[in-house]
């Protein structure tokens, strides 16, 4: 048993350790989501949140978004922590507002945001660690369970004016680690309570939306007749306005949100790839969404595909090919290319910086 001297010395020392790691994203010129969802809900118009795992993938978010005067989410998600390292990640989103402000915006808006957190434990350490914003996925759990570790999460990252995304509703589809069957809409009846009682900054709610490159099964779909492509089924904008209707001018998130463009699912089976009836969300109705509440609008696989398709399209047109920076530099640009076309004609966030 510690005499209560030596355990103060300890707390001490404990508290000295966690001063000397801990850090705030203030300092790393980050910024929280609060003021530019504001701005977005009233403006009509979403932030992007554009997953990031490797430079190319991040020179391309912050040139597309610097250069057209966007705010912009950079999400890291488990499987990224467990790519790239959190320590890195950390300091390349703080190297990211040093490379926006060298390409002209004086005063970036760059969030850096956990997605998909999976415990609090995980939530607390990017707190810590630099985060601006974390999200606390308890959609899996029973409804009360879900409410008290959001709750948790919203208590302790609001002592550090860190924003926190919770979610209520389940997206079918896999990304990294988040595997779901089938998807359960979220209950407008519960938007209110869920809200109210955890503190929440934003909610992530189940339309119809789902995570991957392979959003819906073909008998979900129609076909096309005249290109016999698949016709993924509509969002529930019913949901989406109850939800509204519900709660008032508070940000909504949609996850799994990319369109799969069909030039890069072509691109990438003309040239040896293997991607049959790859389907998303049409961007006529993420730009519908973009206009109501829905002010943060996840986008990741879209950003694979490009890559990809630029990869593979190197390869095949240049087999002798092996400078990782002829072939990641194409694939860097084809990303940028699409994340602009995403900031401006799909979510209307370009010249919305403060
Ligand atoms: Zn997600």
């Amino acid at each position: 048993m510690l005499n209560l001297q030596s355990q103060r010395f300890l707390d001490r020392l404990f508290f000295k350790y966690n001063k000397i790691m801990a850090v705030s994203y203030k300092d790393l010129g980050l910024v929280n989501t609060r003021e530019m969802f504001k701005r977005a809900i009233n403006g009509g118009y979403a932030i992007p949140a554009f997953n990031f795992n490797n430079m190319e993938q991040l020179q391309a978010i912050i040139k597309a978004s610097s250069e057209l005067k966007s705010p912009v989410i950079l999400q890291v998600s488990k499987g990224a922590r467990n790519y790239a390292n959190q320590t890195l990640l950390r300091y390349m989103a703080q190297g990211a507002v040093e490379y926006a402000k060298e390409l002209g915006c004086a005063r970036p808006e760059i969030v850096l945001h956990l997605d998909h957190g999976d415990s609090f434990e995980i939530c607390k350490s990017c707190v810590d660690f630099g985060f601006s914003s974390v999200m606390i996925d308890g959609s899996a759990l029973p409804y009360e369970e879900n409410i008290a570790l959001t709750k948790k999460v919203v208590d302790y990252a609001h002592q550090f004016d860190v924003s926190v995304e919770g979610e209520l509703g389940v997206l079918a589809g896999v990304e990294d680690d988040v595997v779901a069957e089938v998807s359960h809409y979220t209950k407008p009846e519960e938007v209110i309570d869920f809200a109210t009682r955890t503190g929440v900054d934003s909610l992530a709610i189940s339309i119809g939306t789902s995570h991957g490159a392979y959003k819906f099964k073909p008998e979900q779909c129609t076909r096309d007749p005249k290109t016999g492509k698949l016709v993924p089924p509509p969002l529930a904008f019913d949901v989406l306005d109850a939800v509204m209707d519900k709660l008032p001018g508070f940000p909504i998130v949609l996850h799994g949100s990319s369109s799969v463009p069909q030039e890069y699912v072509d691109m990438i089976n003309e040239n040896g790839g293997k991607l049959p009836d790859a389907v998303g969300i049409p961007e006529e109705q993420l730009r519908k969404a973009s206009k109501s509440a829905v002010c943060k609008i996840n986008i990741d696989s879209d950003s694979r595909l490009a890559f990809t398709a630029a990869v593979r399209k190197v390869f095949a047109d240049k087999p002798g090919e092996f400078d990782p920076r002829k072939f990641c530099g194409p694939a860097r640009d084809e990303m940028e290319k699409m994340y602009k076309h995403k900031i401006v004609d799909v979510l209307a966030s370009d010249n919305k910086l403060a």
